[in-house]
């Protein structure tokens, strides 16, 4: 499988258009990797998850032909995942030479907000699946995907999502917070070739913070997934979602995250397993 990170940041983006703090001023002067916008990413070329609202942006900077994905999954409805309104160009009579319909899946609130803003859409454009915790579905792309409940927003089911696809697998993991128990029950006797973590509070003193995880809650989430064997001596660890209330530049990441072998992600970064 191959992992494209479109965006890499938090909700802000870095820089944060309203925020003068050190981060978002060096970022804007050193750039490169220190500019993130928000997450999303492209599997093999064929599935996204996530629609972030730099979207159009980034799939020009990287050259991404997404009139080639076939599939779509949303992990919840915080406008930094949920810019559904780009989905509007993909209609009949906007978007031109379109061969096949979007599979779009998510929670009910997610398929919801995509009926709202594609008013009599057509099914040569787009289709929909809701997703239920913990029941694994086949995409029209070939993958197998379990959404698993993230420990994220209070009144939502937001979802991290369990790939596999040509005997490799790959956990999709925000935002998630520390995983909820039912979550890391039904990782049990699972192996993953390749996780994603969201990294957004920096440090917080805290190895199980709820909402977003911590740096700490990233290191935890890693001993965890050795002691209970989810992880195999080839696991590969990358933490995205990132902010500039970190306080820390992308080499500082670096830093802190090679001791660990855990890679920090960048807008552009491919990832194959
Ligand atoms: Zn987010
Ligand atoms: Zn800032
Ligand atoms: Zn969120």
């Amino acid at each position: 499988m191959k992992l494209h990170f479109l965006g890499s940041s938090a909700s802000e983006g870095i820089p944060n258009p309203y925020c003068k703090c050190e981060i978002c001023e060096r970022a804007r002067t050193v750039k490169g990797k220190n500019i993130r916008t928000r997450s999303a990413a492209v599997i093999d070329d064929v599935m996204q998850i996530d629609m972030s609202p730099e979207f159009s942006y980034q799939v020009m900077r990287d050259n991404v032909d997404v009139t080639q994905i076939k599939d779509l999954l949303f992990t919840h409805t915080h406008p930094d995942h949920f810019n559904v309104g780009d989905l509007f160009s993909r209609m009949e009579g906007y978007g031109f030479e379109i061969t096949h319909p979007l599979e779009v899946y998510g929670n009910d609130i997610a398929i919801n907000g995509c009926l709202d803003v594609l008013p009599g859409y057509s099914k040569q454009r787009f289709k929909f699946n809701c997703l239920i915790p913990f029941v694994t579905v086949e995409t029209s792309s070939g993958a197998k995907v379990t959404p698993l409940l993230a420990n994220h927003a209070k009144w939502e089911f937001c979802y991290i999502y369990f790939i596999e696809k040509e005997g490799k697998t790959m956990l999709y993991g925000h935002d998630s917070g520390w995983f909820p128990e039912l979550t890391w029950q039904w990782l049990q006797g699972k192996k993953l070739d390749l996780t994603v973590l969201e990294c957004t509070y920096g440090y917080n003193q805290n190895a199980r913070s709820d909402g977003h995880m911590s740096i700490e809650t990233v290191l935890a989430t890693q001993e965890k997934l050795k002691a209970d064997g989810i992880y195999h001596s080839a696991s590969q660890l990358v933490v995205s979602h990132l902010s500039h209330s970190s306080g820390f530049m992308h080499e500082d990441l670096v830093s802190i995250f090679e001791p660990h072998s855990i890679e920090v992600a960048y807008d552009g970064l491919i990832k194959l397993i």
